[in-house]
């Protein structure tokens, strides 16, 4: 889907830090507020300034209720990378920024019974609004997309390198139907160890999912793909190519899909035909 708003003004509602370098910030826009599901993501630039010239993709977190009970704004959380994002770290609240989105399709509606969330580094943060449309506890788009029977649980396996980078997860333990495990590449916290290894486990166990949504580097997307394909699991990863323009137009974000060729592959372009692939339609190399 792509926005046809364009770019438009928005304002920095607030900024907090959830860990080290990483930071969750509020946007005042209500029209876009109003239109973004889950796993959608959109493009953020400075106001006034070409410095950078190129807008930065980042994915929904959530959107906020205004005192009339409407979406009012987006929040998002980002690490620090670079000349964006070091820019936006110094915002504390009343910044004008520019804003388009919603771009990109986003995750599908979830329709099972228990689904998990695999994100890895920063790409957990679209399992907030994804676990709570899942529960039933929160609609998203206009006009608002629901689930015909809500998820009876949803899981997160939320993978980092240490516990010292891993972010403040309050806004997700506070919904009630999620559970939270945490790896970690060194042992600090939680699972010693990747992330796939508690995907595996859960999958042999007694309650598995019966859909996975993943996020995170593209190696452990990678190996999620891999191994959803070979339990016979429906799994959608959801990209983080880096991108130019947002809306198709540079097809510098592109990535391999199988056609019906049983060799053949295509290109197709995470800004508009993604970011959300099924794992089992990507060439996974
Ligand atoms: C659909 C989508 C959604 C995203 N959502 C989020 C999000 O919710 N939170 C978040 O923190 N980040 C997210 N990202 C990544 C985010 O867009 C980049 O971190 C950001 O553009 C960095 O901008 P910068 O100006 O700070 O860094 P730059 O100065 O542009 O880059 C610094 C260095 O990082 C490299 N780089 C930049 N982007 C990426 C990338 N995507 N992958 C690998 N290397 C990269 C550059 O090549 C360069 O070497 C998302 C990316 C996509 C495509």
């Amino acid at each position: 889907m792509v926005a046809d708003a364009g770019w438009t003004t928005a304002r920095v509602v607030e900024q907090r830090t959830l860990a080290a370098g990483t930071f969750r910030l509020r946007l005042h826009c209500p029209e876009a507020a109003a239109r973004i599901t889950p796993g959608q993501f959109f493009m953020v630039r400075p106001h006034g300034g070409t410095d950078p010239l190129l807008g930065r993709p980042f994915a929904l977190y959530d959107t906020i209720d205004g005192q009339d009970g409407s979406p009012e704004s987006i929040g998002f959380v980002y690490h620090v990378i670079g000349k964006m994002t070091s820019l936006m770290s110094r915002w504390t609240g009343g910044e004008a920024v520019e804003f388009w989105g919603p771009l990109g399709n986003g995750f599908p509606v979830p329709r099972c019974r228990h689904l998990m969330y695999v994100g890895g580094g920063i790409g957990y943060t679209p399992s907030l609004a994804v676990a709570r449309e899942a529960l039933g506890q929160r609609a998203y788009g206009s006009p608002a997309r629901s689930a015909e029977q809500a998820a009876e649980r949803v899981t997160l396996y939320y993978g980092v390198q240490s516990a010292g980078q891993r972010a403040d997860l309050t806004d997700l333990e506070s919904i009630d139907g999620l559970t939270i495990r945490i790896a970690t590449d060194d042992g600090s916290e939680g699972h010693p160890g990747l992330v796939t290894d508690l995907l595996r486990e859960s999958l042999d166990g007694d309650d598995p999912p019966e859909a996975v949504y993943c996020c995170g580097p593209l190696p452990m997307m990678t190996a999620v793909g891999r191994i959803c394909r070979e339990a016979d699991v429906d799994c959608w990863l959801s990209l983080e190519t880096p991108m130019a323009c947002g809306f198709g137009a540079c097809f510098s974000c592109v990535t391999r899909v199988q056609t019906d060729d049983p060799d053949g592959w295509d290109y197709r372009r995470t800004c508009v035909e993604g970011p959300v692939f099924p794992a089992a339609q990507l060439v996974l190399d």
